[in-house]
């Protein structure tokens, strides 16, 4: 729980001393400034949102029953984590008896449940991978980096691509009229 309590407590709030520059034509006794250190560098958007994602997940553990710990968190507990956060999503899933399966933009609502979207969810763990990675886990009992949790993942996306009729495979720039120039290597 210590682990957990640290990232709340934000470091990069710094002081800049202003050195007054109307000051430099009176004669001063005193050694000259030393240069400030260089200021630490401003959080980034995935730094800030890494940090969030790690109070979060530490704030499940804490809700947790039965109570659990880091150190105890398996692949198993991450699951249930991103079933928890199911709940909050706003990407609208469909199920196969839906007759919107499959079609990106349904023309009516329909009752589908809403879910996290494949992409969210994927982002999310590898921020809190690689938290789990900066408060000291060791990599091989990192949960987020269990086989579980990446098959899951893989299944969310491949359910997802088909009832939302979108690929997640990354989009080619090249137009597919162009049939009749040689094909490029593909790498897959
Ligand atoms: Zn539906």
């Amino acid at each position: 729980m210590d682990l957990l309590s640290e990232s709340s407590n934000p470091n990069f709030e710094y002081t800049i001393t202003n050195i007054n520059p109307s000051s430099s034509s009176t004669i001063s006794m005193l050694p000259p400034p030393l240069p400030p250190p260089p200021p630490p560098p401003a959080p980034s958007r995935y730094e800030n949102q890494k940090r969030r994602d790690w109070n979060t997940f530490g704030q499940y553990l804490r809700n947790h029953r039965p109570p659990l710990s880091l150190s105890l968190c398996s692949g198993t507990h991450v699951l249930e984590f991103l079933r928890y956060l199911d709940q909050f999503g706003k990407t609208k899933v469909h199920n196969q008896t839906c007759p919107f399966f499959g079609r990106p933009n349904p023309p009516a609502p329909c009752p589908c449940p809403l879910r996290q979207a494949w992409g969210s969810l994927d982002a999310l763990i590898g921020r809190l991978r690689a938290a789990y990675d900066e408060h000291g886990g060791k990599p091989e009992t990192n949960p987020f980096g269990a086989r579980a949790v990446r098959v899951y993942l893989r299944e969310v996306r491949d359910y997802q691509a088909k009832a939302r009729g979108i690929s997640y495979q990354k989009k080619r720039k090249r137009p597919k009229k162009t049939v009749a120039t040689p094909a490029p290597a593909t790498n897959q």
